[in-house]
């Protein structure tokens, strides 16, 4: 028999809702750790860039010397999940031009395509390999292109909503605001993967 080892997952707590990223981690059995600079990066096993403002978040990760950690570590292979602002600033390419993405998944994302008069809201969707889940939107992002090598693993209205790529998963809805576990959980399988 044998015993999984724990994972250390770290959230990234330059803004955000970093504290129920950690909480839903914590609840499958992971530890968890907030990163704001190069060295808290040590020895993680993953790395959540949770919902928040895209363009804040860029200009603080620059400003923190996390940038360019993040792509390099990204290109070879380390388990990166974003989620809303965290799916923008993985993403190669932006409508908007702004913020620029890290460029580590192969979509095109239309950062504000619901408008400001749908600011947020809830649908059940169909995950593949998960089943139906409630997903919660804020001021959603659309993902508009996935290339060859992105999966997906969800879909509303005619749109991706949870993609994967590789090791990089990315969701424009936020599974840490309700209390099922199982977004987080699919990411930590990819982590043990
Ligand atoms: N649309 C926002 C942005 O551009 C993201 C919203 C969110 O993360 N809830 O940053």
């Amino acid at each position: 028999m044998s015993v999984e080892r724990v994972l250390t997952i770290g959230v990234l707590a330059l803004q955000g809702d970093v504290r129920e990223h950690r909480r839903a981690l914590e609840r499958l059995g992971a530890r968890t750790r907030e990163v704001r600079k190069p060295r808290d990066l040590e020895g993680l096993d993953g790395l959540v860039l949770p919902g928040g403002e895209s363009t804040t978040i860029a200009r603080l990760l620059h400003e923190s010397g996390l940038w360019d950690e993040l792509r390099e570590r990204g290109r070879e292979g380390f388990p990166i999940y974003g989620t809303c602002a965290g799916l923008i600033l993985l993403a190669r390419e932006i409508l908007e031009d702004r913020p620029e993405g890290l460029g580590l998944m192969d979509i095109t994302v239309d950062r504000n395509a619901y408008g400001r008069q749908v600011d947020s809201f809830e649908a059940d969707i169909e995950i593949e390999g998960i089943g139906p889940f409630h997903a919660v939107f804020i001021r959603a992002p659309k993902v508009v292109r996935c290339g060859p090598d992105v999966e997906v693993l969800a879909e509303y209205d005619g749109s991706p909503v949870l993609v994967q790529q590789g090791r990089l998963l990315a969701s424009t809805f936020h599974p840490e605001l309700t209390d099922d576990p199982r977004v987080h959980e699919h990411f930590l399988k990819l982590v043990r993967a």
